[in-house]
């Protein structure tokens, strides 16, 4: 099996959004700003039947003047370009003279106390961005407060400030849904009491779902004419799966490989990241090949999208790979209050270790894992700026040049880190020690409620002390992260018994012939079995 990583940060952008207003359905004339107290946002929802896809969102709230939707993320660009017809209100309803600066950028001529606007919700072009961003089509959709709603910004236009910042972890907002009534709308965000969000009749044809949302930026909701549902709650935790369309798997597969991953990554950490979480997995909105897939983690909630194998057992393994790696984000970064860029850590060693976590389910072979490597070496090895950066420096070029770096030289880095870690303790400490003590100092008390964290420490310099810790290791963030290097795998892997050979532009890792004691016992650690090579080999206890 090969890994191949979509993945898109996982880190919400820390850009405040403060859509403190109340809101009422744009195409309905409700208009009750006056009897509701709490921040509310209403969206109804268009799917494309016989029009464009559109969402038409009304906000009101506090007095605002200057409008700035996010027009970028992910690597994804021009998003401000769907903002359309934004309309703005005084108190009395008075219509306001509104300016467009740019695409996304809106400028009116006083205060409003609220505003209205269209989105387009065209799918993305490229098919891997519809696990980032809001789109929507005939049968079913996604949507992220985060680039549906405008950056808050004061009357003046600046981003608001850290102390509002912390305001915001004691704010929700209410958002409420109109969509057709043969349409669910599922979500992680806050519902009421009784776990279920609340769902009123309208007017036959369709119907009204709200939820409370702690914090918009983690927000995200899947729509759809045929979602299905199950859930599971392993000790600390309850996992929903909400699906939609055929798969060659059927839910209690899906729900039971997800329920072991996390399991398996909780056996690492020691505690649960959150008390809810949710998996969706549903269809890419345009026909892709169907070893496809694209997923991102945002809070507590995965999206992934995937093409459709044919066969179950091809089909659960590709799921396998997205469900290692995007629910270890649950615990890193999300679970923790850290700030920055410190892709290097969150994403190249999660590569890393949802790779040694897919072997330690049985989901790779330990040669496979061996192969995974030596991808990610190759791919180091083609990547033009290789060795020009950090990998400090690398993570903040992550959407232009240093994707390759976070990602593969990352990962090199992270199983050097392991091995000599392992080597060093005698096998009595390994990388699971370090995701341990870090979400042990800095776990996220606030994202176990959905918030973000109103106070965090910068990532690298936390991620930094941490994997120094150990004896022995203090140097190795300063040798391998901090500062430029380059990696010649070979010679650095053969201390630990394993040999890297490079053959045109693709290279293999394998065990050696001979091995020391110490040797073998590391590479059993890390799931090696060379009962086939030496059948009368005992294994060592
Ligand atoms: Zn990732």
């Amino acid at each position: 099996m090969s890994i191949q990583l979509v993945c898109s940060s996982s880190r919400v952008s820390t850009a405040a959004r403060r859509s403190s207003a109340v809101a009422s359905v744009a195409l309905s004339l409700c208009w009750f700003a006056s009897a509701v107290s709490a921040r509310q946002v209403n969206v109804v929802i268009q799917p494309p039947v016989d029009s464009k896809a559109r969402a038409f969102i009304e906000v009101i709230g506090d007095p605002v003047r200057i409008w700035l939707f996010p027009n970028s993320y992910a690597g994804i660009s021009d998003l401000g370009k769907r903002i359309e017809k934004l309309e703005a209100f005084d108190t009395a309803g008075a219509e306001i003279s509104v300016h467009k600066i740019a695409p996304g950028q809106f400028e009116a001529t006083r205060l409003a106390a609220r505003f209205r606007y269209e989105v387009n919700l065209d799918p993305p072009a490229q098919p891997s961005d519809a696990a980032h961003v809001s789109w929507l089509e005939w049968a079913r959709g996604l949507l992220m407060l985060a680039d549906l709603l405008p950056t808050s910004r004061s009357e003046q236009g600046k981003a608001v400030n850290d102390e509002q910042k912390e305001k915001k972890t004691a704010e929700s907002t209410i958002v409420r849904f109109t969509l057709p009534d043969s349409w669910a709308v599922h979500s992680n965000e806050g519902h009421n009491a009784a776990g279920d969000a609340a769902v009123s009749a309208r007017n036959g044809l369709q119907k009204e779902v709200t939820f409370v949302v702690p914090d918009v930026d983690r927000a995200v909701f899947a729509l759809g004419k045929s979602l299905h549902i199950s859930q599971f709650s392993p000790p600390g935790m309850t996992l929903r799966l909400v699906t939609d369309g055929e798969w060659a798997f059927p839910d209690s597969d899906a729900l039971k490989m997800a329920i072991d991953v996390l399991k398996a990554h909780h056996d690492v950490f020691a505690a649960m990241p959150s008390k809810q979480g949710t998996l969706i997995i549903i269809p890419f909105p345009h026909p892709v090949a169907a070893n496809k897939w694209s997923a991102e983690t945002r809070g507590s909630t995965v999206t992934l999208l995937i093409g459709r194998l044919p066969s179950k057992v091809a089909a659960l393994a590709q799921l396998s790979v997205p469900l290692t790696h995007e629910f270890l984000h649950f615990w890193v970064p999300n679970g923790l209050a850290l700030a920055g860029d410190y892709d290097w850590f969150y994403e190249g060693f999660t590569v890393y270790q949802a790779a040694r976590i897919s072997v330690r389910l049985d989901v790779l072979t330990f040669q496979e894992f061996l192969n995974a490597i030596s991808r990610a070496y190759d791919g180091y090895s083609l990547g033009l700026d290789r060795d020009r950066w950090s990998l400090l420096e690398a993570s903040k070029r992550r959407w232009t040049t240093g994707e390759s770096s976070v990602y593969s030289k990352s990962m090199l880095v992270a199983f050097l880190y392991d091995l000599n870690l392992r080597s060093l303790s005698r096998n009595k400490h390994s990388l699971d020690d370090v995701y341990r003590n870090l979400f042990r100092e800095y776990r996220n008390e606030d994202a176990r409620a959905g918030f973000q964290p109103a106070q965090e420490r910068d990532g690298s310099e936390a991620a930094l002390q941490a994997l120094g810790f150990y004896s022995g290791m203090q140097n190795f963030g300063r040798s391998f992260v901090s500062n430029a290097f380059s990696i010649s795998l070979p010679e650095l892997l053969a201390p630990f018994g394993l040999r890297a050979e490079t053959f045109g532009l693709r290279t293999r890792i394998s065990v050696s012939e001979s091995l020391t004691r110490q040797q073998r016992d590391l590479l059993h650690d890390l799931g090696y079995n060379d009962y086939v090579r030496s059948p009368n080999h005992r294994k060592a206890s």
